[in-house]
């Protein structure tokens, strides 16, 4: 999964891409010290032998070394968008949604057009007929959706990601509050939240989630040569529009879609504090499940989104846009 597939293995062989991953000596890792030539006649079979060390339960490391060739061959191909695309998906936490328990009662399942659409951004699959918005062309990938500043799915996108944040420090004995009035930025625009008590050095901490597209026009250069390259610019440009804050506050800018550090690291930190309050050990991993679940939903309603604009129904075009299923 760490070199772009879908996540479909069995439960028994999957390795969770977690904030506690297990020691690396602990890791599978083929033996180098096996034979590697081998003659065999034209049209006949040759058996490669190979060595696996650490095996344990596992079973993924045994296409890892195909998958890794696979991936490299297809970097090599593409550019561009797809080449982002590419990079971006193999980031360990950018499959970790793949990881959740699918669970209505948790809250952790995706609905059908949710799950198609992130499996096909992910996939770089076909979303929708390629056609003309009002204001960019819309490839068959249905990526402008997601940066698109009148598609209808960007708010819920941000609202989805920010409220596991409160629920999750409550858990851990921090309560805090939305959008704390009186810690306007210069803009009038206030933060997403607040700890209502220190959380250190004697200050409270204030969050400001975003969710960056590493596809937008203005980013597929920086996100090609490094993937979360948009998620850290972001989360700069967060601490510059609240700079005036920070004598009296921690501020963490939380940058989602391919985690940027700061973000990363304020989960890291949530997860630990839950886990000495006695819960779960992968409360950290939980909590970014759930949120980068959030962020699947949130780009499936924007990918859809421009499809169901005030603006695009009143155009009252004569044609049907076709969602592509899987
Ligand atoms: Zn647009």
């Amino acid at each position: 999964m760490s070199v772009g597939g879908d996540g479909n293995v069995s439960s028994t062989t999957e390795t969770t891409p977690a904030l506690e991953e297990p020691e690396p000596s602990s890791q599978p890792y083929f033996d180098n010290a096996t034979k590697r030539e081998y003659t065999a006649a034209v049209g006949q079979p040759a058996y490669l032998h190979c060595r696996v060390k650490n095996l344990g339960d596992r079973a993924r490391s045994w296409d890892d070394v195909a998958s890794r060739a696979s991936l490299d061959q297809l970097m090599d191909e593409s550019n561009g968008a797809e080449l982002a695309r590419l990079r971006a998906v193999s980031k360990p936490e950018a499959g970790i949604w793949l990881h959740a328990l699918p669970s209505p009662q948790l809250g952790t399942l995706l609905d059908n057009d949710s799950l198609r659409v992130a499996v096909r951004l992910r996939l770089g699959c076909k979303i929708c007929e390629a056609h003309t918005y009002m204001c960019s062309m819309v490839d068959a990938q249905g990526r402008h959706g997601l940066h698109c500043v009148r598609s209808a799915g960007r708010l819920s996108r941000h609202r989805g990601i920010m409220r596991y944040h409160p629920k999750s420090l409550v858990s851990a004995n921090i309560p805090s509050i939305l959008e704390p009035p009186g810690l306007s930025r210069n803009d009038g625009k206030r933060p997403d939240g607040l700890t209502l008590i220190p959380w250190e050095k004697g200050r409270c901490l204030l969050w400001d989630a975003t969710c960056v597209c590493t596809f937008a026009p203005s980013h597929v250069a920086s996100t090609i040569a490094t993937p979360g390259a948009a998620a850290e610019l972001a989360a700069k440009q967060k601490i510059a529009k609240y700079s005036g804050l920070m004598d009296n506050y921690i501020f963490v800018p939380v940058a989602t879609g391919i985690w940027g550090h700061d973000g990363k690291t304020f989960i890291k930190s949530i997860g630990r504090r839950m886990r000495h309050c006695g819960l779960d050990i992968r409360s950290g991993t939980f909590l970014m499940q759930r949120i980068s679940l959030a962020v699947q939903r949130g780009n499936a309603a924007s990918a859809l989104g421009i499809f169901a604009s005030d603006a695009f129904r009143s155009k009252k075009h004569s044609f049907f846009l076709f969602i592509v299923r899987l």
